[in-house]
């Protein structure tokens, strides 16, 4: 391996660059590895965009932030910049069946250096698949670069904490909380899992049997969608808050649900004094607190609300109930 001399190094990190600052750093990286490698910046920048899947100027800010990083790794390592072939692009593998309907994403590429997924916030290590979903339309925000669960299997084989986010984004949006079998039995699986679940103090106030019921049906039925109600969806997060903690296990759900509880309770108080004639009571109320807390959690970080609808825009998913959530 040949290390140049003069490596390209942000003065911040790309996750947290922005704005003006960070169209600089892309260029500041292209003219650094350019002339380091002893290319032109041409050939840097069709590179660049193969690799990323986009021009630095088409892309948005997630797209600018992948293109700093792909620059770090070459400059440390311009063996793949250097070669004549441009290498090889990851291929995906969809899963089948019920869950197959997630959008296919617009961009793949592998993670070049150290970074963090768009949706669940799990690392992700250079080497690793990552991609874009499509740009969303109305009142979500785009993702940024996911990982391969939250790509392709956070339907098909869901984890506690993809339910939890799709909990969340619902219920940031306004909307009930829709959920496939597969989720359902996570769900099912989670809630009886700790046999005092019936004795929490947030099922005493909401009962949760009926949901049971509907879980259970789910899967035996295999339906693809089950729409809940927000307060279930909530009195669901509220009980495994208590259940989970009480197992003393599950350290990356517990905050998960912290954080869920927290931005549910400030878009129910408005700590922040977010004010209604700017904002609404709406999305954009929900976003604007969102902004204003103080200290980032697992959420707050990553913004939203995010489309994680299980069908391509204008089926019959997309076109769920709206109500309002407080
Ligand atoms: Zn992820």
């Amino acid at each position: 391996m040949t290390l140049f001399d003069v490596g390209f190094r942000p003065q911040a990190s790309p996750d947290t660059l922005r704005g003006t600052a960070l169209i600089r750093t892309v260029q500041e990286g292209i003219t650094t590895v350019a002339s380091a490698a002893g290319i032109s910046e041409t050939r840097v920048r069709e590179r660049l965009a193969y690799m990323v899947g986009i021009t630095a100027e088409a892309g948005d800010e997630h797209d600018r932030r992948q293109a700093v990083r792909q620059l770090m790794a070459w400059s440390l390592e311009p063996a793949s910049l250097l070669a004549r072939k441009k290498p090889r692009k990851p291929v995906s593998q969809r899963p089948k069946g019920v869950a197959c309907r997630l959008p296919r994403h617009a961009r793949v590429t592998w993670a070049c250096h150290q970074m963090v997924c768009g949706l669940c916030a799990d690392p992700v290590p250079p080497g690793e698949l990552v991609g874009r979903m499509p740009t969303p339309a109305f009142y979500y925000q785009p993702m940024g670069w996911l990982c391969t669960q939250c790509l392709y299997l956070r339907r098909a084989q869901p984890r506690l904490r993809d339910v939890l986010l799709r909990i969340f984004h619902h219920v940031f949006v306004g909307s009930g909380i829709g959920l496939n079998c597969y989720e359902c039995a996570v769900v099912l699986r989670s809630i009886e899992a700790d046999l005092a679940a019936s004795n929490t103090v947030a099922w005493k106030i909401d009962p949760l049997d009926g949901v049971l019921i509907r879980l259970r049906t789910s899967i035996r039925e295999e339906k693809h969608t089950t729409w809940l109600s927000v307060a279930d969806g909530l009195t669901i997060v509220a009980v495994l808050r208590e259940t989970i903690a009480g197992r003393g296990s599950g350290e990356q759900e517990i905050a998960l649900l912290d954080a869920i509880m927290q931005h549910v309770e400030e878009w129910r108080t408005n700590p922040y004094r977010v004010e209604a004639r700017r904002f609404g009571t709406g999305i954009r109320y929900r976003q604007e607190t969102l902004n204003r807390v103080p200290r980032d959690t697992v959420l707050s970080a990553l913004g939203g609300p995010f489309d994680l609808h299980q069908c391509e825009p204008g089926s019959e998913v997309s076109s769920a109930p709206m109500d309002q959530v407080m």
